[in-house]
């Protein structure tokens, strides 16, 4: 194909209502047609990435290959479209702002007043082409993060415009996501709030090709008719997103509502074959008939917000439907677990996990649950944080090194067990410094991972500034502990394991962020399997 196709997701009303579900069905729909199709989130705030942040305030940070920090959306497209997203997948403000006044320092506009039109706007339109370009993609969906109308989002309306108005409405168009709420004292489905979103998005130039309307109740014929007169668009154009019991439906239903046709017909592109979405259907079939069900514990410190550990929820759903399972996931907050309570608030759990996370607080409780884990026999997943809470609680308990801990919680403990790392020590900047991305990693024959895994080399995504101290390498190895996945570059310590154990892994990256639809992650499947027993 000549050129990339761009089309732009916006959302009015309220936020959280999805965009990134709808771009990732889309997305979906027209990969199954034979499109090479991305996705690309462009987010308001003005970090120049999520990585500082508390997942309170943005729920997870998820990690690409090439080792970018990134809104959570970006685990969606993955787990969607089932290839590999990249740094180019997710714009900042304050990552466009930040290149800005780099060429601005060097000089770059010299003699210039440098402003948001055309500068930033120009920044902001050579990221959207960026991702397409590298990688000569058919079609590049855009989510534009927050709600039109925010002051934030007004320089990303107003690329969007421009890009429309150089390309043509055949090469670039807009899908509006609102919500139409329904009223149960008049019995009615509101029509109002979309016409007011819509109006925002005309003030600011730009008339919504597509509208996808999410609603509790079907969408009439009537309030279809409705919102076509008054947006300003084509009926076959006014697209019903009806709630579902789970996020991987709306692909099949954007199928029946016929979005990807409607969009290509826009966009002057041939339908080529009809979808099948066959292995995904099996996949559906799979997680809707479950056989058995299985209660699994989440330790974690960020329970309160379930997005705090989107990958690992969405990855034990992908892990379940594979051993046609429900999984039913547990929250609960490591700060509420003591050596007392452990037996009453982890008896009735047939397998743990603990989360991964930053600084001291709750870590004692993630101790303790692995501790209960290990000597009840209960299946393990340490990932990250929940590896090195492994490693201490084994020191303590095991080798008897009293005071073991991580230098991450104690400046200077009596056993350093898991230390930073060499090449961390002169670090001062917090953002983007982390070892980041994938790195490979070597696995032991025989080991719980190279069973799941069936291969001796993997390659796995990071996030961590400390690491298993290997010197005290032989001691845990004689005494049951053994590591079973090493970085062959290093020698960095990737996979702890108690073989005498059920199954008990810890690992130092992140097997969440490559769990996919299709390709569920093969430690989550193992660890859901031997936790069912
Ligand atoms: N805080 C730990 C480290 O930096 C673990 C990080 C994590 O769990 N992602 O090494």
């Amino acid at each position: 194909m000549a050129s990339t196709k761009y089309i732009f997701v916006s959302g009015g009303v309220t936020s959280s209502l999805g965009k990134g579900i709808i771009s990732s069905s889309l997305a979906k729909l027209l990969q199954a047609r034979g499109y090479s199709v991305t996705i690309q989130k462009l987010d308001p705030y003005i970090n120049v990435d999520p990585g500082t942040l508390n997942p309170y305030e943005h729920g997870e940070c998820y990690v690409t290959e090439d080792g970018a920090e990134t809104d959570l959306d970006l685990g969606h497209y993955e787990r969607f479209l089932n290839i590999p997203t990249s740094q180019d997948n997710n714009v900042t403000t304050g990552l466009v702002y930040q290149s800005v006044i780099n060429k601005e320092r060097r000089g770059d506009y010299l003699g210039k007043t440098v402003q948001i039109i055309p500068h930033i706007t120009d920044e902001i339109k050579r990221r959207i082409k960026l991702a397409a370009q590298k990688h000569k993609f058919d079609i590049t969906i855009t989510e534009i993060g927050g709600t039109v109308g925010d002051i934030e989002s007004l320089p990303y309306v107003e690329s969007v415009r421009q890009m429309k108005w150089e390309m043509g409405s055949s090469n670039c168009i807009v899908i509006h996501l609102t919500l139409v709420p329904y009223l149960t004292t008049s019995g009615e489905l509101k029509t109002k709030p979309t016409q007011h979103s819509v109006k925002v998005l005309l003030e600011n130039g730009i008339q919504p090709d597509i509208l996808v309307l999410r609603t509790q109740k079907k969408i009439t014929e009537e309030v279809r008719k409705k919102v076509s007169l008054f947006c300003n668009v084509d009926i076959s154009s006014v697209i019903e997103s009806i709630d579902v019991s789970t996020i991987y439906e709306v692909p099949l239903f954007m199928q029946k509502e016929k979005l990807d046709i409607t969009v290509l017909k826009k966009l002057k592109l041939p339908a080529k074959q009809a979808p099948t979405l066959k292995p995904w259907k099996t996949f559906l079939g799979k997680l809707k008939n479950p056989k058995s069900s299985v209660i699994i514990g989440l330790i974690g410190k960020y329970v309160e917000l379930q997005d705090a550990y989107k990958s690992i929820t969405e990855s034990f759903i992908h892990a379940g439907a594979m051993n046609e399972c429900k999984v039913d996931l547990i929250p609960i907050h490591s700060e509420s677990i003591t050596e007392d309570n452990v037996k009453e608030k982890l008896g009735n759990l047939k397998g743990i996990l603990v989360a991964p996370g930053f600084g001291h607080r709750g870590i004692e409780g993630k101790i303790i649950a692995v501790k209960f884990a290990r000597e009840s026999n209960v299946p393990y997943l340490g990932i990250c944080l929940g590896m090195q809470c492994a490693v201490i609680e084994f020191a303590r308990n095991m080798l008897n090194l009293k005071g073991a801990d991580s230098t991450e919680m104690d400046i200077k403990p009596k056993h350093p067990v898991i230390d930073l790392m060499e090449e961390q020590k002169g670090v001062t900047e917090k953002g983007g410094t982390m070892r980041l991305g994938a790195f490979a990693c070597r696995l032991k024959k025989g080991s719980f991972s190279y069973l799941a895994y069936k291969k001796d080399m993997v390659r796995e995504r990071h996030r961590h500034r400390y690491e298993f101290n290997n010197k005290y390498m032989h001691d845990f190895d004689k005494a049951g502990m053994k590591p079973v996945g090493i970085n062959p570059e290093t020698n960095l310590v990737e996979i702890m394991e108690i073989p005498e154990h059920k199954w008990f892994v810890g690992v130092q990256f992140h097997p969440e962020y490559k769990s996919t639809v299709l390709n569920p992650h093969p430690l989550f499947v193992d660890f859901v399997k031997a936790s069912k027993g």
